[in-house]
């Protein structure tokens, strides 16, 4: 049985510090499922939701925390017949409580329902001892996984995101990605991009990021562009990829310039993967665009679909993102926001263990 208070890190006021608190536990109503946060790791979208800059606007007081891996305690009303039990370890996407009814649910994928809620912005999420989460969202992580929870963790946001952006890029055997940003996502984006079978170039104004997907071996070649000219970028891009340019950039960076590395660096008919999202509007160079017939396309956080994909082919493939060796608790998230705000998550992913 779940007690009836837990510790949770609570958002009270946009901008500010989160609190850490004892709140009731809460109950599982309809689809939901009660769920024990086993880990729960920090995306760098948590701190824009921190500075309420999301979209659909955080609402404080508000439980953040939307990748984690979690066991199952109690099944609401509605939620028995997704198949879950009691101790199942699951996870699940940013997405929940789509309706199934609509046009996007029926013909196009439940993440695009206009009904859904937003894990950890627009519903509770997983900086918590528990929480709640929708049956529908869920996604079974195998008994036999031989990978840590914290090691999972990651998977249910940086993982499929990047999974979506790789699987929209539609690679072929033999065909050239550039990851533009190796941070967070790009560093997955980098294993994943391996084993689709493309060769990867790795792609950042950070040495730091660089050497380590270097060292981990999923960069095939890594180019720091700081101070690079446009006509040196595609000279270097030419050197390291015999004499061509590439045929798909994934740009994970949030930044202007990343999408100008990208776009300059594409073949006639690349395609350009859109995954990070900067503050302000990106302008693109339509001529550019026209004459080389290039793609723009958006990756998304996929649904509960999608989500059970990609889990599949990381177990299937052995591919877990690189997560920090620090165990870090609850009481610490205040200096993970800190740490991620002034850029030092070189050593992976922060993930925080419960149990
Ligand atoms: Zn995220
Ligand atoms: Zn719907």
């Amino acid at each position: 049985m779940a007690p009836t208070m837990m510790k949770a890190a609570i958002l009270k006021e946009l901008g500010q510090p989160l609190v850490i608190e004892q709140v009731p536990v809460p109950k599982p109503e309809g689809r939901h499922v009660l769920v024990r946060v086993q880990a729960a790791s920090l995306c760098h979208s948590d701190l824009t939701i921190i500075q309420g800059q999301v979209g659909v606007g955080a609402k404080p007081p508000l439980i953040l925390g939307h990748e984690a891996v979690v066991v199952i305690e109690e099944l609401g009303p509605e939620a028995s017949k997704y198949g879950l039990k009691v101790g199942d370890r699951i996870g699940g996407p940013l997405w929940q409580d789509w309706c199934f009814d609509c046009y996007e649910c029926k013909s196009i994928g439940t993440e695009f329902c206009s009904k859904i809620t937003m894990r950890g912005v627009t519903s509770q999420g997983f900086f918590a001892e528990y929480t709640t989460m929708d049956a529908a969202s869920a996604v079974v992580i195998p008994h036999n996984s031989p990978a840590t929870a914290a090691q999972l963790s990651p998977i249910f946001c940086a993982g499929i995101t990047v999974w979506d952006a790789l699987s929209r890029a539609e690679l072929k055997p033999g065909e050239t990605v550039a990851i533009v940003g190796v941070g967070g996502l790009g560093e997955i984006a980098t294993k994943y991009a391996q084993a689709f079978g493309a060769k990867v170039i790795a792609i950042d104004v950070h040495d730091g990021q660089l050497e380590s997907v270097k060292a981990g071996g999923s960069a095939d070649e890594v180019l720091n562009t700081r101070g690079l000219e446009p006509m040196e970028l595609i000279g270097r891009i030419r050197e390291l990829n015999n004499g061509r340019a590439v045929d798909a950039a994934i740009v994970t960076s949030g930044s202007n310039a990343a999408y100008s590395t990208g776009m300059s660096i594409l073949r006639p008919l690349g395609r350009l993967i859109a995954v990070g999202i900067p503050p302000e509007e990106v302008p693109f160079n339509a001529a550019v665009v026209a004459i080389r017939a290039l793609k723009i396309i958006g990756a998304k956080v996929p649904g509960q679909t999608g989500t059970a994909a990609c889990v599949e082919f990381c177990q299937r493939k052995g591919i877990y993102p690189k997560v920090n060796p620090r165990k870090f608790q609850l009481e610490d998230i205040n200096e993970m926001i800190d740490l991620m705000s002034a850029g030092k998550v070189e050593d992976g992913r922060m993930v925080i263990q419960f149990f």
